[in-house]
This record gives structure tokens, sequence and C-alpha cells, in this order.
């Protein structure tokens, strides 16, 4: 069985998570009796959750995430979910998140308040609650609201062009992810496929009165059409996991913002 955690280590997990679950944020500290629970990010033999043959009895720092224990049996109970990889997100996150809530510097508001505008205006602006709605239908047809995620980036960024690249660096990679993932899609919707005439083939038609644009497939050659088909459906399933990842990261660290639109 595992050898007792060494008290540093205790000490490191607990002082850099502010001794909260990283998941829910609970505190784990109060009235006496601490219900915190160090939980294996790769299990402590071969055969329990996440278990590596090569890693048997690896209580080091690296190897630990602080948990509640309603937060560590739902971990423990879904491998699938929570993933080694997803557990080192998780608590790079936090510890991040506790390291900047803590940093003692007079700027440290300041920055935080230009991230929360700049999501603010974006989200006012954009159907992001709608996102999957949007493009659930792709690679048939989208949605023309769909393009607002584009058009309103660049707007914000005439708007307020101090306030990106956003601060928190975390939010910056998810936001800069989601925003690729949109650009990667939008080179397929916009695209025109030449033929031998000089002649251009839209991929996706002009919008309709439901305001929704279709795939071209009367008017591009099969193979054409299915090659186009594959990408999309690759880049859709890209696009909703950096969005999935964005918001995720927002209703956890930035729950003042507001995220429905007036707009649409
Ligand atoms: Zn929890």
């Amino acid at each position: 069985m595992s050898r007792a955690i060494n008290s540093s280590v205790i000490k490191r997990l607990y002082g850099l998570s502010a001794g909260r679950c990283n998941i829910c944020k609970a505190l784990l500290l109060e009235e006496s009796v601490h219900i915190g629970e160090m939980a294996h990010i790769i299990a402590n033999s071969s055969n329990g959750t996440r278990g590596d043959i090569s890693n048997t009895n690896d209580n080091s720092y690296n190897n630990l995430i602080l948990l509640c224990p309603n937060d560590h049996a739902r971990v423990d109970q879904d491998p699938f979910n929570f993933t080694v990889e997803r557990l080192h997100q998780i608590k790079n996150e936090h510890e991040s998140f506790i390291a900047n809530a803590t940093d003692f510097n007079i700027l440290t508001d300041k920055k935080r308040s230009s991230d929360v505008l700049f999501l603010n205006s974006y989200f006012r602006f954009t159907p992001f609650e709608r996102t999957r709605y949007l493009v659930d239908t792709l690679p048939n047809s989208f949605h023309i609201h769909f393009l607002s995620f584009g058009d309103m980036f660049d707007a914000i960024l005439l708007d307020l062009p101090a306030s990106y690249p956003l601060n928190d660096l975390h939010l910056q990679g998810k936001f800069n992810n989601f925003i690729l993932a949109y650009h990667s899609i939008y080179e397929c919707l916009q695209e025109q496929i030449p033929t031998f005439n000089d002649m251009r083939i839209e991929v996706f038609l002009g919008a309709n009165a439901n305001g929704y644009c279709h795939f071209n497939y009367k008017g591009l050659p099969y193979d054409v059409a299915n090659e186009k088909e594959n990408v999309l459906i690759n880049r859709k399933f890209i696009f909703l996991q950096a969005f999935d990842d964005l918001l995720q990261y927002i209703r956890t660290y930035y729950q003042e913002v507001e995220m429905s639109s007036n707009y649409f």
C-alpha cells in the first residue's frame, strides 16, 4: 500500500490550492476539521483509476490534486472524462487562479477588469450561448449569425485595442483557440472552387429566409463536396471542443461575466 504523503508535499498542495477543492472551489479547512482529499492523478496501484504499472506509490506533489470527497469520487468513477491530462490542467488552472488572486499587486484588479470588459463586450454582440445551435447542422448548413464571432472580434480589436491579448494567460489561450478554430471553419464557408473555364463555384450558398446558408451539393463535383464535408466535420469538432473549454473556464473563473446577448 501507499506510503504516507510527505508533510512538505501536503503543505505545498494545500498552500498553492488555498485549501480549496480544485474543481468546485469549496473551502476544505472549515471548523477545525478538514475534509480535503489528496487524490492521485495516476493511481497508486496498477489497477486503480488511471493506474499505470510504471508509476506505483507516486505521492509526489506533481501526482496529487486537492479535491473535496464528492469530486474525488466523481473523478475516480469517470476516468474517461477525468484523464491524467485533464486533471493536470484543472490543477494548473486552479493554482494559477489562486496565485493571481493573491498577487498583492495593484495592477491585478485592473487587469482582471480589462479582461472582463473584453468578454462582456464580446458576449453582448455575439450569440455565444447559442454557438452549438449555430453550427450543429454543419456540414449541411450553418446559421448566418455564426459569422458574428469573427466580425465582433475584429470590431472589438478596433474599439478596445488595449484589451487584447487578454491578461489571464489561460483565458487568452482558450479564447485564442476558439477564434483560431472559428477561422478554420470560416475559411471553408466562404471558399470558392475554381473550375476549368475560369468560373468559381461557391461551397455555401447565400442565406435563406431563416438565416441558413446551405452547402452547395448541386453545384460542386461529388469528390470535392465529399472532401469539403470531411474537412468541415473535423473542424466543427475542434471548434466545439474549443468552445466548451472556453465556456467552462469562464463559468468557473469569470462568473461576473454576462453571457447572454441582447442582440440576437
Ligand atoms: Zn469539490
